[in-house]
């Protein structure tokens, strides 16, 4: 691990968050990768702050653009492992549109959600996953919305691999994130991380009363898209574990047979005046 400590993290004693760095960190050293294999990208937020800590290059982007720019990372240079990172109201508000569209693309990064049900760095307003009936800030009555249901719209879209970790257990969200970056194509995890400091109702005695884990039954078929999708419903997505997993579509720099074989960053570009010019009037 002693190659994946950067700075120290400043998140208030107690924040799920810190679980899932060590999760992180341990899943990356699991696989024998060195800092410079794998790039962290992460948003704005509590969370964002990830990508400073992770100790791997990183990029701390824009508000609900992490994966935009992650994928431009991924298909610059298809050899790195590239995670992206954030929170609730940076990945399923402002970010919506761009979580929807790389999942149907499947490009091949995993996608870490701290899923906090609040709006932490801004202390304390009603996220897109807030339940409803949650007193907030921005709801001191209770919001009436209906929450983003995040896993149930991941395999809509297509994603291959859909998880779910809880903070309270490094074991197994370890191993849903080290499975999430070996998957080939997009990977969600999203992860339910208590924030200590604004959020009194989800707590980690609430998960610890709530959570069901599908990864001690056997009898779960993870490859049964139906029978995941009415398992989510039928225990309000109260789970933990590897929901989904579809080993069979191909990542999107594989699958587009026009995506060059070697990666971008390292084909030899070779700007003369001439392919300059040829580059330039593609885009003409
Ligand atoms: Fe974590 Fe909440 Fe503190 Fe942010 S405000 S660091 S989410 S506990």
């Amino acid at each position: 691990l002693a190659d994946f400590r950067a700075e120290k993290p400043n998140w208030c004693p107690g924040c799920g968050d810190f679980t899932v760095l060590a999760a992180l960190q341990k899943a990356a050293a699991n696989m024998g990768l060195e800092p410079e294999d794998m790039v962290t990208v992460s948003g704005i937020g509590c969370s964002g702050k990830i990508s400073q800590y992770m100790g791997s290059y990183g990029f701390h982007s824009l508000h609900g653009r992490s994966l935009p720019v992650a994928t431009a990372v991924k298909l610059s240079n298809t050899d790195l492992t590239v995670v992206a990172a954030g929170g609730d109201g940076d990945g399923y508000g402002i970010g919506m549109g761009h979580f929807v569209h790389a999942m149907r693309r499947n490009i091949d990064i995993t996608y870490i959600v701290m899923d906090n049900h609040i709006y932490g760095l801004t202390t304390g307003q009603t996220s897109p996953t807030s339940d409803k009936g949650t007193k907030t800030k921005t709801a001191p009555d209770g919001s009436t919305d209906e929450p983003v249901h995040p896993l149930q719209m991941a395999i809509m879209a297509g994603c291959g691999y859909v998880a779910q970790g809880y903070s309270g257990n490094l074991k197994q969200l370890t191993e849903l994130i080290e499975g999430g970056m070996k998957h080939k194509g997009f990977s969600l995890i999203n992860i339910y991380s208590p924030c200590v400091t604004f959020n009194k109702v989800n707590t980690y005695d609430f998960y610890k009363q709530h959570l069901i884990n599908v990864d001690e039954d056997a009898s779960y078929d993870k490859t049964d898209r139906f029978a995941a999708i009415k398992k989510i419903e039928e225990t309000e997505e109260l789970l933990t574990g590897l929901l989904y997993h579809n080993t069979e579509k191909l990542p999107y720099h594989e699958a587009n047979t026009a995506f060059p074989t070697t990666p971008i960053v390292k084909a030899d570009i070779n700007l003369n005046q001439e392919n300059w010019g040829k580059l330039i009037a593609q885009f003409k």
